[in-house]
């Protein structure tokens, strides 16, 4: 949950612009479209948006969503250090218990930036509190191309967390994003629907996801280099009839929801 300007490495250069916010608008459209499915979903929210929006919280908390943290100010893990990350994740949490009375069950991190090289950050989400995260995905650049395409429990030592990856497609030695960002609007949906029921088949869930902007085809747009316009304002059309389609088509829940089952089963 984050407004249209959120975009790892832009945000100093457009917070000199006091932009528009186009968050409220974006939030409003999927939970319309969740709503209409009778899907329940996980909100990963930005403290620093969360803050500026203060109405947005109680909305998505009264349509029955859960809520988790994005931490505060969408900076990266590696570039906050220990201290920096602990701040803000106890920021971010006191900013959703103070606006909806909810504690924050699950994180996920700015851009996947909490990986192999920063174990200390799972040790801090386990001592903070935290059941799951939601930050490793197995791709190549942005992720770890090696990391776990299924959901696995973190031993004790590491940090006592649920690892909860987003749905990527086996390819050819390497992994398709097919669960979310400019995958999930491009690749045909065949395959996206192919790999889950793989995913299911194997008593795994399929973890999909989707930022507000998303909804927005038409809105304000940063200038990007063409490859990073492509990733972030990619093909954007049809994305609200892709998620009806799958949200028909299987049976979602909130990541708190899968977790509970985990731990029951
Ligand atoms: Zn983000």
């Amino acid at each position: 949950m984050e407004d249209w300007y959120h975009v790892c490495g832009e945000e100093e250069r457009v917070s000199l612009l006091s932009p528009e916010r186009r968050v409220r608008r974006n939030v409003e459209l999927i939970l319309d479209l969740l709503a209409e499915e009778g899907c329940t979903a996980t909100f990963f929210m930005l403290g620093s948006v969360a803050e500026q929006e203060p109405e947005l919280l109680p909305l998505i908390a009264g349509g029955g969503h859960e809520i988790a943290s994005h931490g505060y100010s969408h900076r990266l893990i590696p570039e906050l250090g220990a201290t920096a990350f602990r701040e803000e994740l106890r920021r971010t949490s006191a900013i959703i218990g103070s606006q909806t009375q909810v504690v924050p069950a699950g994180f996920r991190a700015p851009r996947w930036s909490l990986s192999r090289e920063t174990p200390w950050a799972f040790e801090i989400l386990a001592e903070e509190g935290y059941r799951y995260d939601s930050s490793l995905n197995p791709l190549p650049f942005v992720g770890d191309r090696l990391g776990a395409r299924l959901p696995f429990r973190r031993g004790a030592s590491g940090g006592d967390l649920l690892e909860l990856p987003p749905l990527v497609t086996p390819f050819s030695g390497f992994n398709l994003p097919t669960g979310g960002g400019w995958g999930l609007r491009f690749f045909p949906l065949p395959l996206i629907c192919s790999t889950i029921e793989k995913l299911n088949r194997q008593g795994a869930p399929a973890v999909l996801y989707l930022h507000p902007r998303e909804l927005d085809p038409f809105g304000p747009r940063l200038e990007l280099a063409p490859l990073k316009s492509f990733v972030v304002y990619g093909p954007r059309t049809d994305v609200r009839q892709r998620l009806r389609h799958l949200l028909q088509r299987f049976r979602f829940g909130s990541m708190c929801q899968l977790v509970e089952q985990w731990q029951s089963a």
